[in-house]
């Protein structure tokens, strides 16, 4: 069992930790709220208090001051109103901007792996939605909240001065309504677990339903799909209804009780009995007949901010995390120790993903100038290797370095001016040709980006479209997976990197792009350190090393005729491809 020690300081709820550098400003809006709420109920006790003068024929001279009175506080509370939402306002544009920045630098700062591990959605729900979320409670939660307040008290001190007893009676179904609630949430919560399975069930019943629409066409297996995503929406349904019948019912009644006609019933019973019993005055009923429904309102109001809570909880704590992120280690700036040199060791590596590792103490040293094939069966940990050498993420034990400095001491920047890489997934910008080209070298003149574009095999393509480099990707700019890689490859050519990974290069080409991207490519490597990753051995039969990987180790080695003649791992799996590539036999009946 942990205890606190009494000194030890608490820890704040992620709201408060992320609430921190605005809350004077909202505490600020606060108070204007709450006081401005409460001055906008002065003209109901005026109105009360202006009835019973004029029934005890009082002369119009004493009813003036309390109409200015009450004039004069429901413009003063409505102004201290705006001022509070204004204050508010203000503060959430401050802490929103501050957000988004803090996101992006943090996210600039966290390893490329990251990334690959998590949907671009699971960013921009944080960076978009949960904002917005944050911007429910900072700008309307606390004013709001403030204002309900506002009104409740000062109603409540109000009636309670005038008679306590009255205000008891007056107040009675508010207590009533909360009782219900409790009641409500209670029902609610029992059929929440199976509610919440069973709309994750729909939720993974729909998008397979919607994914796999293409085989179900093609296979015909409509009904049986369709089953399935059927029999989601009945289950759902059924828990829907299990869920919220007992809640419905409770809330019914809490809301039925506070409904102003209802106050409004138990006020003037009770005065009327009060009044018989000769405790009040019949037109001491009045005010509270007129200022107590006036708290069902400010009352609802309350309860519904309270619920948006949870969702804003929610909100701020994946904020909080993804502020958290733990980001690439970086030398100290300044500390940065530059590479003597163009070799690249891999020395005793050994990484795991989610606690599955994916390579064991593997070395390799790329010599300069030379080119580094790694091949082997999917999972061997091909795609790893190459990822650690462009820093997606650190190696678990042993080291990576480039001129004999680990990466890790190196600076990113200088890092990745001189390693390039084209990957397999290939990411285009929503901007120019020409800026996705200089993507990495923004002050690149026309001139140079044309022959980048030119040695990747794309300046014609790009020629042909619309407005040549000025054409905007996903408007007039339309291309082809391998056309988008090459355009990749120029990216990585006019950076000028003398060590180049290659990824699954041609995973998105067709065969005209491929012969396009290969030519590209090997003009490109020339002279460089390569280190290429392929699935297609022809690809790299011609390469100074070929590396066979295997459940995370190197296996085998060397260049393509010397392991052919071993006639061991790599020789089966290229005799493996010869069959795969060989042409299917013309002329053979349909
Ligand atoms: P290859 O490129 O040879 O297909 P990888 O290096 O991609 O192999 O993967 C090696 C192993 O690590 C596989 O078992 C794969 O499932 C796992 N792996 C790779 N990337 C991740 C990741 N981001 N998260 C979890 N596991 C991963």
């Amino acid at each position: 069992m942990t205890t606190s020690s009494p000194g030890a300081p608490r820890q704040r709820s992620p709201i408060s930790q992320l609430l921190h550098p605005i809350r004077r400003q909202l505490a600020l809006a606060a108070v204007l709220a709450f006081t401005g709420s409460a001055l906008t109920l002065a003209p109901l006790a005026g109105i009360a208090h202006i009835a019973a003068a004029i029934l005890a024929d009082a002369p119009v001279d004493e009813v003036w001051p309390t109409v200015v009175a009450s004039v004069a506080c429901m413009f003063a509370g409505m102004a201290l109103v705006s001022a509070g939402e204004l204050a508010a306002h203000l503060a959430d544009n401050r802490l929103t901007h501050r957000l988004r920045l803090d996101i992006a630098r943090r996210l600039a700062r966290v390893p490329l792996g990251w990334f690959s591990q998590r949907g671009s959605g699971d960013v921009k729900q944080a960076m978009q939605d949960d904002i917005a979320t944050l911007h429910g409670l900072t700008a309307h939660f606390y004013t709001s909240v403030a204002r309900a307040a506002g009104a409740i008290l000062a109603a409540a001190i109000y009636l309670f001065a005038l008679d306590w007893r009255l205000a008891i009676a007056a107040l009675l179904p508010f207590p009533g309504f909360l009782l219900f609630l409790r009641h409500a949430m209670r029902a609610g919560g029992a059929g929440m677990g199976e509610f919440m399975t069973w709309a994750g069930r729909l939720n993974h019943a729909t998008v397979e339903f919607a994914s796999g629409m293409p085989l179900i066409k093609a296979f015909g297996a409509s009904g049986r799909a369709h089953g399935a995503y059927r029999d989601a929406v009945d289950g759902f349904a059924a828990a829907f209804i299990a869920f919220t019948r007992p809640l419905v019912a409770a809330m019914a009644h809490a809301h039925a009780l506070i409904a102003p006609v209802t106050v409004l019933g138990v006020v003037l019973a009770s005065g009327a009995l009060f009044a018989a019993l000769g405790w009040v005055a019949p037109l001491d009923i009045l005010p509270f007949a007129l200022v107590a429904p006036g708290i069902c309102a400010p009352m609802l109001l309350l309860h519904t901010l309270l619920h948006d809570l949870g969702s804003a909880s929610a909100a701020a704590q994946r904020v909080q995390a993804l502020l958290a992120t733990p980001v690439l280690a970086q030398p100290s700036p300044g500390c940065g120790r530059l590479p003597a040199g163009h070799r690249v060791v891999f020395d005793q590596v050994s990484h795991a993903h989610d606690g599955q590792q994916a390579l064991v103490e593997v070395s390799l040293a790329l010599e300069p100038g030379t080119v580094t094939a790694i091949v082997g069966p999917s999972g061997a940990g091909k795609s790893t290797l190459a990822r650690l050498l462009l820093r997606f993420f650190d190696p678990d034990s042993g080291r990576v370095t480039l001129g004999g400095v680990d990466l890790r001491e190196i600076d990113s920047a200088q890092l990745y001016r001189r390693v390039g890489f084209v990957m397999q997934d290939v990411r285009l910008v929503h901007a120019s040709i020409r800026d996705n080209i200089a993507l990495g070298r923004p002050g690149a003149s026309a001139e140079e980006i044309e022959d980048a574009a030119r040695a990747a095999n794309i300046h014609g393509r790009i020629l042909a479209l619309p407005r040549g480099y000025d054409s905007v990707v996903g408007e007039d700019a339309r291309l082809s997976g391998g056309e988008q890689q090459r355009v990749s490859i120029a990216r990585a050519i006019l950076l000028d990197p003398h060590i180049l990974v290659l990824d699954e290069a041609t995973a998105a080409a067709d065969a005209d792009n491929e012969a396009a991207i290969q030519d590209a490519l090997s003009r490109f490597a020339r002279g460089r350190t390569v280190l290429v990753i392929a699935h297609r051995l022809h690809s790299v039969v011609h390469a100074d090393r070929i590396v066979v990987l295997d459940a995370g180790t190197i296996v085998e080695q060397g260049r393509h005729q010397d392991l052919l003649a071993r006639d061991s791992r790599y020789a089966r799996m290229w005799r493996l491809d010869q069959l795969a590539d060989t042409p299917v036999a013309q002329g053979a009946p349909c």
